[in-house]
């Protein structure tokens, strides 16, 4: 079999517009574009982790396409001129690839067949490449992606900016046709988040960081939920790395995480608190000791130069926000499956065990976000659990049956929660 191969160069393009026509034009001679390709099943592939996409189209004819990515929410566009999509049900087997959200097909009104893949996080393009076989006179167009850092991918996406929004907001439109094909995720994910780290040791006692609790008690509770099988895990942060608070936020979404917990063992300048507490983010802190944890919290980003100084303001328009409605309920039910299965756990709660306040970690409005103080590290007692091998496994297995029971209620929840 003879293949001819058009490969496009793609440095580190965020958006290739690849119009082939013109690249095409010795394929266009021996395969014509005459009639309409079909989609090829049993060679048609799309396969991937979390941080790579890969995308192989068989074609029954060359075409001209044009691939782009696209940001807020990243997306992947590729239009195929022209192409029928009814063979292959792309959405089934797009859903074990952790790096696709949803997937749409369509056709735009000038004749263009439209594919929009939701990613599930920043990624670009490495490589777009069609292959004509120009004896059979078909075609497989491959694409991979591989994931980037977020600063990266905003970088890119500056620069192309003025394109896409020529291009993409005609193309986009919801007149142009689009049948949905919406699936759910397979697992859910936590994502959790360790509190403080690099500059920011968090509270320190007799030569024990928070920072180094807090990170130690993730990875073992990362390996507890996976061992459980219910959910996924990603982390904010699996180093000794200084993480900005919004920086964790922007890593959940990301990564399309379902659910935010964020791990701390501060210390209170008192003494007096013991036992876990669970915070939830609220304009008005629930006592003293919220309000200096919350202020406490942000003392690192102002270090780092991160700017908050409309953070107070952020949090009321968070409070006030439509989707705030749907997320804030959620995440009191997962305070509350916390409480229970702490309790029943037979450890230690604070005597008021849910507590509200200000904390920037917590804003997002789109997934249950909640702060958990597993002890304080100013109760000897506290600390001396905290360190605890024993402790610690009583403590991972509480919080993983927490989760379970608050994804089970939660999703029997689910039908009644407006879209
Ligand atoms: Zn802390």
């Amino acid at each position: 079999m003879r293949v001819r191969s058009i490969r496009c160069a793609v440095p580190f393009a965020l958006s290739v517009a690849l119009v082939l026509a013109v690249t095409l034009t010795g394929a266009i001679a021996q395969t014509g574009f005459g009639a309409q390709a079909r989609l090829i099943s049993g060679e048609t592939r799309i396969s991937g982790d979390a941080a790579a996409l890969h995308m192989s189209l068989a074609l029954s004819q060359a075409v001209p396409y044009r691939v782009r990515v696209l940001g807020e929410p990243p997306r992947l566009v590729v239009d195929l001129n022209t192409v029928d999509w009814a063979e292959v049900d792309l959405g089934d087997m797009a859903r074990s690839v952790r790096s696709v959200g949803a997937l749409r097909i369509g056709y735009l009104p000038d004749g263009w067949a439209r594919l929009v893949i939701d990613l599930a996080g920043p990624f670009v393009l490495s490589r777009s490449e069609q292959r004509v076989d120009s004896v059979q006179g078909t075609s497989q167009i491959d694409l991979e992606l591989y994931r980037v850092a977020l600063e990266e991918f905003e970088q890119l996406a500056r620069n192309e900016e003025q394109f896409a929004a020529r291009t993409s907001a005609a193309l986009l439109h919801p007149n142009a046709h689009v049948a949905g094909v919406r699936f759910e995720p397979r697992k859910p994910l936590v994502m959790l988040d360790p509190g403080h780290g690099g500059i920011d040791p968090g509270a320190e006692r007799d030569g024990v960081r928070e920072a180094d609790l807090v990170l130690e008690f993730a990875r073992h509770l990362r390996e507890t939920l996976l061992r459980r099988g219910i959910f996924d895990v990603a982390m904010t942060r699996d180093a000794d790395e200084f993480v900005s608070l919004d920086g964790r936020i922007r890593a959940a979404r990301a990564v399309g995480a379902d659910l935010f917990l964020s791990l701390h063992a501060d210390a209170l300048p008192e003494g007096l608190a013991s036992g876990a507490v669970i915070y939830l983010l609220g304009d008005k802190a629930s006592d003293d000791s919220a309000a200096y944890l919350a202020e406490r919290h942000d003392r690192a980003d102002m270090l780092a130069g991160v700017d908050l100084t409309r953070n107070t303001d952020e949090i009321a328009r968070v409070l006030m926000s439509v989707a705030w409605q749907d997320t804030a309920p959620r995440s009191r039910a997962l305070a509350e499956a916390l409480v229970e299965g702490v309790d029943a756990g037979g450890l230690r709660l604070h005597r008021r065990p849910i507590q509200s306040g200000a904390f920037t970690v917590l804003r997002a409005v789109d997934m249950p976000s909640v702060l958990i103080e597993l002890g304080f590290m100013s109760s000897p007692r506290d600390l001396a659990n905290l360190q605890d091998a024993n402790w610690r496994i009583g403590m991972t297995e509480a919080i993983s049956d927490a989760l379970e029971l608050w994804h089970e209620r939660d999703q029997a929840l689910q039908p009644l929660r407006r879209q």
